[in-house]
């Protein structure tokens, strides 16, 4: 049985783990990935909005301040990864039109922007009007609608594929195989046993293993995320040349009480996402779920018909009971948690690598990570117990 030891062993090679490996790995750290397909997972799938000014919801102010700051560390993120690597990662700052269909949408979509005044955010209300002299392929019956020039995109999938490389030049090791069991010894996790065989040890691991982090064999029950899957179709278009500028920033709306949100990229791909489905691991791509997201998309911007339909996939995305991530030491000595992400994974990108760098190198989070450590879940329960 062969085995390899590093000092930070990150179990998941999605977005998260990436991020955290390659900021550990700056940090001076001998750092190792195990994923048997590094660059996977949701971030395949994702729109890759980084919404955290339309993504508002009542009860997640918290997690609004974390939204904040990872999109505020986006520019120098994507300059820093760009110089290291050549690649190009589809940032736009374009902006966001949320939209209003009918009575209800609008009353929601007044609601949502007096929250975000509230909460000191930057949102402009359009007439409809105004909204289709911005975007002028809308539907005429658009009622009004939310500007947001801050919440910008980029492209998920370039993003990985940056990061693989970021990794690579900053010595992480990569193995290609899946983890079996976290390895404990005298109350701390020392590594892990691969599907393999193959023994990995570490001073500290992470785990990042998306929707399923909670499924590690070898974790402690009372450390063991509280993390399920939550499905998500979505469609990729094409815009021919002479359909451009088709959108010129993301349009998003809720369509009878549905997200719909049409996602356009540089390069011609106008992404047409989300359903948002509890069935567990499955990721078939289903007929009704095509279905829904092609109707809804064209009653906002009827012209989607004639383009292209380029692709169809479904993907999970990590969900926490309170919709927020689990960041940094657990209960156990050596475990670290970087999972959770919920529909925010790419846009929590930065913010979580260098939280989770910091606390592999002090022990400690951050102050702005600190709210998201996953010891809340388990104080939680404690009270529960004792009331
Ligand atoms: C439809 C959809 C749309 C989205 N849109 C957006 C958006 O617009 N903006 C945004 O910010 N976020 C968006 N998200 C959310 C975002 O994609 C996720 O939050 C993020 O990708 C989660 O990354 P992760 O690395 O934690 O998990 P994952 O991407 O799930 O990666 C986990 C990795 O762990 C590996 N793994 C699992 N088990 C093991 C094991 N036992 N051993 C080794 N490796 C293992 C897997 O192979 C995988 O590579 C969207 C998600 C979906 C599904």
């Amino acid at each position: 049985m062969s085995s390899s030891t590093s000092d930070v062993l990150v179990v998941g090679g999605g977005i998260i783990g990436l991020v955290t490996a390659w900021r550990a790995a700056q940090r001076g750290f001998a750092t190792a990935v195990l994923d048997p397909a590094p660059g996977g997972g949701a971030a395949q799938v994702a729109a890759g909005m980084l919404a955290a000014v339309t993504e508002l919801h009542y009860g997640e102010h918290t997690l609004l301040g974390l939204n904040l700051e990872s999109a505020r560390r986006y520019p120098d993120f994507v300059a820093e990864l760009t110089e290291l690597t050549g690649h190009d990662v589809g940032y736009r700052r374009s902006g966001t039109l949320a939209v209003a269909l009918d009575a209800d949408d609008r009353a929601q979509l007044r609601e949502l922007h007096a929250l975000q005044r509230q909460s000191g955010l930057a949102s402009e209300w359009l007439s409809g009007r105004e909204c289709r002299r911005l975007e002028p392929l809308l539907a005429p019956g658009v009622r009004g609608g939310l500007r947001v020039d801050g919440d910008h995109q980029i492209d998920p999938r370039r993003l990985v594929a940056a990061l693989v490389a970021a990794c690579e030049r900053a010595g992480v090791a990569f193995h290609r195989d899946g983890a079996e069991r976290l390895t404990v010894s005298a109350g701390r996790a020392t590594g892990v046993r691969t599907r393999a065989g193959t023994t990995l040890t570490a001073r500290q691991v992470v785990l990042a293993a998306g929707s399923l982090s909670g499924r590690l064999a070898g974790v402690p029950a009372e450390v063991l995320p509280p993390v399920r899957p939550v499905k998500g179709q979505v469609l990729r278009l094409t815009v021919p040349r002479r359909y451009a500028p088709f959108l010129t920033r993301t349009v998003r709306a809720v369509v009878r009480g549905s997200q719909v949100y049409l996602v356009p990229r540089e390069n011609g791909e106008l992404v047409v996402g989300a359903t948002s489905e509890e069935l567990g691991w499955d990721t078939t791509v289903t007929a009704g779920g095509v279905y829904e997201l092609l109707r809804d998309a064209h009653e906002l911007v009827p012209g989607i018909t004639e383009l292209p339909l380029a692709e169809t996939r479904a993907g999970l995305r990590p969900c926490s009971p309170d919709n927020a991530p689990l960041l940094g030491p657990t209960g156990l000595d050596g475990l670290l948690l970087a999972t959770g992400h919920h529909r925010n994974g790419v846009l929590l990108a930065p913010v979580t690598g260098d939280a989770l760098a910091h606390a592999l190198a002090t022990g400690e989070l951050p102050a702005e990570a600190r709210p998201f450590t996953p010891r809340r879940f388990r104080a939680a329960a404690l009270s529960e117990q004792s009331a």
